[in-house]
């Protein structure tokens, strides 16, 4: 059998802290931030996330001609990806995900905690086809507790997705939401722009940003 196991360094892949993307953290964490400026920066680093993801993912080559005659042996995306967004927060990443492979398809998962038993519930799915042949970059800006990320990962291992074809794409990431996901899939492999120092009483990140849904889609205005 064959140890699919990876180790931390190769699974938890954090974007290179640049001065740049600490320059659009800063837009996107301050609390004044105008919602459209929340909305452009926040899709910035998501653009930045998805390449990082992609380059996880497998290419196929791809040979053109230059306009100065020559053979250029290259490379694109292959056709076997997919993506998957956990509603909503999920869906603010679709936009360049898309943008970086127009052809991608998009699948859909509605978990929420149940208010009774505080568990993870599945109420909606709608995934492509063939998606146990696919390298899925799952899509949530934010893993806190890791909850609704272990029960998005096991609708799609449910589906025939293999571990290690799975790329987990978030903003943030909580240290327990990380320790949560390794040791329960340790060849599922993450993407993130920061790792947060812990959580608070209410499960939000610090220092953290906020309700990112709410701000994206702007649910918290009132005007
Ligand atoms: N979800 C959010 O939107 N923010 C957090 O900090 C944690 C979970």
């Amino acid at each position: 059998m064959t140890d699919t196991t990876t180790s931390v360094e190769d699974a938890v892949h954090l974007l290179p802290q640049t001065s740049y993307l600490r320059a659009l953290h800063t837009i996107v964490r301050d609390r004044h931030a105008k919602r459209d400026d929340f909305v452009l920066n926040a899709g910035r680093i998501i653009r930045k996330l998805i390449e990082a993801g992609l380059e996880l993912l497998p290419f196929e080559p791809y040979d053109v001609q230059t306009p100065v005659g020559r053979t250029y042996h290259g490379l694109r995306v292959g056709p076997q990806i997919c993506g998957v967004a956990v509603a909503r927060a999920g869906e603010s990443m679709e936009a360049e995900l898309r943008a970086l492979a127009p052809d991608v398809r998009i699948g859909k998962i509605l978990i929420q905690r149940d208010t009774v038993t505080k568990l993870p519930h599945l109420y909606y799915a709608k995934l492509p086809l063939d998606i146990a042949r696919r390298h899925v970059l799952l899509l949530d800006p934010m893993l806190a507790t890791g909850g609704t990320a272990l029960a998005a990962i096991e609708v799609l291992l449910g589906e025939g997705v293999p571990e290690e074809h799975i790329v987990f794409i978030n903003v943030l990431s909580a240290p327990e939401g990380i320790a949560a996901v390794r040791e329960r899939y340790p060849s599922v492999r993450m993407v993130t722009s920061s790792i947060e120092e812990r959580l608070n009483e209410n499960a939000y990140m610090l220092p953290g940003i906020g309700d990112f849904g709410d701000r994206f889609f702007g649910t918290d205005l009132v005007s």
